[in-house]
């Protein structure tokens, strides 16, 4: 028997016949532009006119659709909007960059900067909210612009000047305690191949710095940038990881798998981080659908985003019931790596905050018992250990909060723990561990 070879497209979901793709929008385009992320770029929708020619605009939303556009500019290439199913005006895809009457009623709902990124700024690009990472933002422009982006407000398309990304990587460099950097944007591989490099080679330069990320939406909205001559430069600034943004699995086609499987190729580990979005993702069916599909193409699904309360977007944003309940129903479920991280990023500048369901009902610390519910919903007790003198207790603490041996409480290099955790245990832990026959 035959073994098959590896195509990189495992992923791939098969177009639905709805969506009659690039040969329904873009009947006379060539191979060779269509393939060409300059041509992509440069052929990218951005006025409503020309929206008009693939899609029609429903009569009497020509005007409020103006207006939203001079608020947030659209931007579409041609692949992804071949992706669209023709004349659905509920296409998961075609809401996530079109401009919709929804928007123009909420435009004046939700904030211009929810998570106070400018607050932590110390040099503009800058957000500095972590104590060992950062984020940096070099670019103002993407393939595609999401209706419901959190950094909408920075979205004008004029190149980084150089000086102000030196200025943010002199920060990097003179702050010693940074040792992961998250290089964002707008869409950091929109830029050139040399000019990236540049900016990647400055950083590699900077020795406390381990570890470089790239958040990019390139490899959903514009595929045809990962060539080989990008992923032959990106692989010499090892380790360097890429964060995707896959939000629906109608995203997961062929060209997706090829980029995915060509940075994988060069080394970059793919993680997946994807916006809850009301109407697009917001079942467990699509969720399900779309870690599966990441799963098979090697990307690992690693935060699923409570969509913020930006300005416009509130017809995107979900409870946040919906999210626990979609996480609920993959836990257990489904492939562990198939499961993100629900989180909240906490309004103002609080950083990514972890929602997930109860599993632990009770935590009886001082029987030292667990209470826990598994993804079937049926109860188990958990026994931590009984404390038994040994040489790794003797940092152990009574309940008056007496050392038993060294370290004191001002040794600095005595661990920083709450107390609740080092209390003795009373005896009611060990009457129920010999009644589970332990
Ligand atoms: C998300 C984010 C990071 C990276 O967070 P991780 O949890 O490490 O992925 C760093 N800085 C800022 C400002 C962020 O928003
Ligand atoms: S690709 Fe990312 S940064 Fe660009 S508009 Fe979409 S969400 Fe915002």
């Amino acid at each position: 028997m035959e073994t098959p070879e590896s195509t990189g497209t495992e992923g791939a979901v098969d177009q639905p016949p709805s969506r009659r793709g690039r040969a329904h929008y873009f009947p006379d385009v060539t191979d060779e532009d269509w393939n060409d992320w300059r041509w992509q770029f440069r052929n990218r929708v951005t006025t409503l006119e020309e929206l008009a020619r693939h899609l029609s605009i429903p009569p009497g939303e020509w005007d409020l659709r103006q207006s939203v556009l001079q608020d947030f500019r659209m931007g579409i290439t041609p692949y992804y909007l071949s992706l669209f199913d023709a004349g659905n005006q509920d296409d998961p895809l075609l809401k996530q960059v079109v401009p919709l009457r929804e928007e123009y009623e909420h435009r004046d709902v939700g904030l211009e900067d929810p998570l106070g990124e400018e607050q932590f700024s110390p040099v503009p690009g800058i957000t500095h909210r972590y104590p060992d990472r950062v984020l940096m933002v070099i670019s103002n422009s993407c393939a595609i612009y999401c209706r419901y982006c959190t950094r909408k407000r920075i979205m004008y398309e004029d190149a980084v000047p150089e000086v102000e990304i030196d200025r943010m990587v002199d920060y990097i460099a003179k702050t010693k305690t940074v040792r992961d950097v998250v290089v964002s944007g707008g869409d950091p591989l929109n830029n050139s191949t040399p000019k990236l490099e540049k900016i990647l080679a400055k950083l590699r330069a900077i020795p406390h710095l381990d570890m470089i990320r790239i958040g990019s939406r390139v490899p959903v909205a514009m595929p045809q940038r990962i060539t080989d001559e990008l992923c032959r430069m990106l692989e010499k600034y090892h380790p360097l990881w890429i964060n995707v943004h896959f939000n629906h699995p109608n995203e997961l086609t062929k060209e997706a798998a090829a980029a995915c499987d060509k940075l994988l190729r060069a080394g970059i580990p793919l993680n997946n981080q994807s916006v809850l979005l009301k109407g697009v993702n917001d079942t467990l069916d699509t969720m399900k659908a779309l870690v599966h599909g990441l799963l098979r193409m090697r990307v690992r699904p690693y935060y699923l985003y409570q969509c913020d309360p930006v300005r416009g977007t509130e017809h995107f944003r979900t409870t946040v019931q919906a999210g626990i309940d979609i996480i609920e129903g993959l836990r257990g479920h489904t492939s562990g790596l198939g499961v993100p991280t629900y989180v909240i990023d906490a309004p103002g500048g609080g950083g990514k905050v972890p929602v997930s369901p109860r599993y632990m009902l009770d935590y009886d610390r001082e029987g030292g018992k667990v209470i826990l519910r598994n993804f079937q919903g049926k109860v188990y007790e958990y026994f931590e250990p009984r404390e038994v003198p040994s040489p790794v207790a003797v940092h152990a603490r009574t309940d008056s909060g007496e050392s038993h041996a060294a370290p004191k409480a001002e040794d600095p290099s005595a661990p920083v723990v709450g107390k609740s955790s080092w209390v003795h245990r009373g005896t009611s832990h060990k009457k129920d561990a010999e009644a589970q026959g332990s």
